[in-house]
């Protein structure tokens, strides 16, 4: 999951990065349009925090060109104003929710979780599998299985995602600090270690590779 956020106020965008971190959520700051621009140019995003009044222009520009060239991104207005025609504005211009400063940060993380869809616990249970990403744990019939770190991770993102093909550029924005400074073969070596320590020893088959496209949970298998 990774998060941009497009807020010139530095304490406020380094606290938010901070505490999103503390999720599991990798962000990037952007302290101004053009270095939100930037971003949207090199990286993926999941979810887009921005602030409206910006010192070179308007927030609702990322809005509009971000719901242009990506509809299913998420974008959150976070703005100062407070009345009623300028929360209709960010709405019109695209924005999928709007979030009046000064806020509480742990409404701020419960409403993108809601847009996110992961309200609730985070814990993911497929029949005797049970990947638990706050405790970095994953328990297969009353089992504990040693994978941690990026592995744990990646598999973390695909099982969230099941059902879906997430390509290797994917899961790089997704779990990677500073994604294009890594070979997409880290991947490689992340699924590698998954069937390995997790699927190999215990018989089942978790993640399958898709010829071109990148990886798919796939757990349980032919179910
Ligand atoms: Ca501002």
């Amino acid at each position: 999951m990774r998060i941009l956020i497009v807020e010139d106020e530095i304490t406020l965008n380094r606290t938010l990065a901070e505490g999103l971190k503390e999720f599991g959520y990798q962000s990037d700051i952007a302290e101004n349009l053009k270095d939100a621009l930037y971003y949207l140019d090199i990286r993926n995003y999941d979810l887009i925090l921005v602030d409206w009044m910006l010192p070179d222009g308007s927030g609702l520009e990322i809005v509009t060109q971000v719901k242009e060239a990506n509809p299913k991104t998420v974008v959150i207005v976070l703005s100062a104003r407070d009345d009623k025609d300028s929360e209709i504005e960010a709405f019109k211009a695209g924005a999928d929710d709007y979030i009046k400063k000064p806020f509480d940060f742990d409404v701020l993380v419960a409403r993108l979780e809601a847009r996110l869809r992961f309200g609730g616990s985070s814990i993911i249970e497929v029949e005797d599998l049970i990947i638990n990403p706050e405790e970095e744990k994953i328990i297969y019939k009353d089992r504990e299985v040693e994978l941690k770190g990026k592995p744990f991770e990646v598999l973390t993102h695909l099982a969230r995602h099941r059902d879906q093909i997430v390509s290797k550029e994917q899961l790089l924005d997704a779990i990677w600090e500073e994604p294009e400074l890594v070979t997409p073969n880290v991947i490689e070596v992340a699924i590698n270690q998954i069937r390995q320590k997790l699927d190999k020893p215990l018989g089942i088959t978790t993640v399958e590779t898709v010829r071109r496209r990148g990886y798919r949970f796939c757990f349980p298998k032919g179910a």
